[in-house]
């Protein structure tokens, strides 16, 4: 059943946030929005990053490697995008650092490129406390529950569980991964 309301949402897309890795030709510049990132191994398969999901990983079981991934919410100014960036351990060990020094991730603006602009290029981060005004940047979203909606994964399944290398780490239950297309369909109870 849809949830009707005359009061005009900040967020209009809610979760539905796209994601984004950094290109290959060009600079991607952004402030972060979350406070924190949060990261997990993932797949890539079938074209795009899914998480690793044992003990039944259909991706494992093809022979597939997987690879950590960080993922935080930020915002581009200039084209009003709000939108989750994906990167490396080793570009996410840099807004590591910026977090820790400022105690949030929040406010952190930064620029990230592709050694020698190579589409596999190992991403550089560059990270500064931005100028713009923190309260006019969009709110966070939950990002276990974007990255749900990303991944299609039954929301209740998916929880932070421990911290990995120095992240908080998501446990994606592979219950119902990938089943439904509809995240209508998901199920509402934590196995
Ligand atoms: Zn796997």
């Amino acid at each position: 059943m849809p949830t009707w309301t005359d009061k005009i949402p900040a967020d209009p897309r809610g979760h539905g946030l796209p994601l984004l890795r950094c290109p290959a030709q060009t600079n991607l510049e952004a402030i972060v929005t979350s406070v924190n990132l949060i990261g997990t191994e993932t797949h890539f398969w079938g074209g795009h990053t899914v998480p690793h999901s044992p003990p039944d990983c259909e991706a494992c079981e093809r022979g597939s490697s997987y690879r950590w991934h960080a993922y935080q919410s930020c915002y581009n100014p200039n084209t009003q995008l709000h939108f989750i960036f994906e990167c490396t351990a080793y570009a996410a060990a840099k807004f590591a650092e910026f977090r820790d020094a400022h105690k949030t991730l929040r406010g952190c603006q930064f620029v990230a490129y592709r050694w020698k602009r190579a589409r596999n290029g190992r991403v550089i981060i560059k990270c500064t406390p931005t100028s713009f005004n923190l309260a006019a940047l969009p709110p966070a979203p939950n990002l276990e529950n974007v990255m749900a909606v990303i991944w299609r994964l039954p929301t209740p399944n998916v929880w932070v569980a421990g911290v990995q290398r120095g992240h908080p780490r998501v446990h994606a239950d592979p219950n119902g991964n990938g089943s439904s297309t509809d995240p209508r369909e998901y199920s509402t109870e934590r196995p």
